[in-house]
C-alpha cells in the first residue's frame, strides 16, 4: 500500500496528498510521467528513466523540477519510506498551475512534482509470465509524438479496456499500414520464422521503453539476433514467439493474438531465458 507520497516539497500521507485544482496536467494533459520498476528495494535503471524524462520534459520545454541527483534521493526516500521491495514507482511532472488557458504562461510556471510508489504481488506477476498473456490487436489512434511519455493516456486506456472485455491483458497497437506500434503500455517483440528477435525501431510512433533498451543490451551480450524493423500483423500470428516489455512487467510472454496461439500456445523458450536473464543487464540503484 502507499502511505506516503512525496508532493512538491513535501512527504506528507496518501491520503491528504494533493495538486491545485488548475493543475495544468489535470486540465490539459500537460504533464509527463515515468514509472520504474521496484526490485529487491532498489530502482531499476534509474539513470535511463531520468534520461528520458528530462527528454520528455525538454520537448515539451517543461524545466526540470530540480536536478536528477536531487530527484533520485526523492525517489529513494519515497522507496524507503513506504517499504516496498518489489513494486512500482510513479513519478510525474506537470508544467505547474494556472488560470484555465491555452496559452502557455510567458516567463513559464512552477512545475508540479509527484512522486509514490506502491508494492505489487510478485507471485502473482510470475504466475502470469509463467502461463503467458493474450493481447487484442487494435488500430492506434494516439497522436504523432507517441515517443513522448505524456499522461495523455485515454487511448492507451480505452485500447486496455476493450481488450480486457476481450478477455486480453495488452491491446497491441496497430498503424494504418497494419503494423503493429506498440502495446498501450508496453513495446512490442516478436521471435520470427528465422530466430530473429524483432521489434519497431524508435521513432515518433512508439515510447522508447526502457526495458526495450536494456533488453537490447541483453541481446548483444546473448548473441541473439535481433532486428528493428516494424512488422506485420499477420507476421506475429505466425512468429514463433512474442512478448511485451515494460518495467511492470519486464518480459512478459504472449501466448495469444486476438485468440490465435503464438506457436504452440505456451510462453517461448527463448522468451523465458531473456526474462530469467533481464535483471543482470539491468542497472540496480544503491
Ligand atoms: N510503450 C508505452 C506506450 C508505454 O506506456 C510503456 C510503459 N510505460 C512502454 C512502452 C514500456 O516502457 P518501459 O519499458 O520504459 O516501461
Amino acid at each position: 500500500m502507499t502511505r506516503i507520497v512525496y508532493v512538491n516539497g513535501r512527504y506528507l500521507p496518501y491520503g491528504e496528498a494533493g495538486v491545485h485544482v488548475e493543475d495544468r496536467g489535470f486540465q490539459f494533459a500537460d504533464s509527463i510521467y515515468e514509472v520504474c520498476e521496484i526490485y529487491g528495494g532498489r530502482l531499476v535503471d534509474e539513470a535511463r528513466h531520468m534520461e528520458r524524462l528530462e527528454r520528455s520534459l525538454g520537448e515539451l520545454a517543461i524545466p526540470m523540477p530540480m536536478s536528477r541527483a536531487a530527484l533520485g534521493q526523492i525517489m529513494r526516500q519515497i522507496v524507503r519510506r513506504n517499504r516496498v521491495a518489489t513494486g512500482l514507482l510513479y513519478l510525474q511532472v506537470s508544467r505547474g498551475s494556472a488560470p484555465r488557458d491555452f496559452s502557455i504562461p510567458a516567463g513559464g510556471l512552477k512545475p508540479t512534482l509527484v512522486c509514490l510508489a506502491r508494492g505489487l504481488d510478485g507471485d502473482k506477476r510470475e504466475a502470469r509470465a509463467n502461463a503467458g498473456i493474450s493481447v487484442s490487436t487494435m488500430p492506434d489512434i494516439r497522436w504523432g509524438r507517441c515517443d513522448i511519455k505524456t499522461v495523455m493516456l485515454l487511448p492507451a486506456v480505452l485500447a486496455k479496456n476493450e481488450a480486457a472485455r476481450d478477455g486480453s491483458y495488452e491491446a497491441w497497437l496497430v498503424d494504418a499500414e497494419g503494423f503493429v506500434t506498440e502495446g498501450a503500455s508496453s513495446n512490442a517483440w516478436i521471435v520470427d520464422k528465422t530466430g530473429t528477435l524483432v521489434t519497431r525501431p524508435t521513432g515518433n510512433a512508439i515510447l522508447p521503453g526502457v526495458t526495450r533498451r536494456t533488453l537490447l543490451d541483453l541481446l548483444i551480450r546473448e548473441n541473439v539476433p535481433y532486428s528493428e524493423r516494424p512488422f506485420h500483423v499477420d507476421e506475429a500470428r505466425h512468429a514463433r514467439e512474442a512478448f511485451i516489455t515494460s518495467a511492470s512487467g519486464t518480459v512478459m510472454p504472449v501466448v495469444a493474438i486476438d485468440g490465435a496461439p503464438v506457436g504452440n500456445g505456451h510462453p517461448g523458450q527463448l522468451t523465458l531465458r531473456l526474462r530469467s536473464k533481464f535483471h543482470q543487464a539491468a542497472k540496480l540503484s544503491s
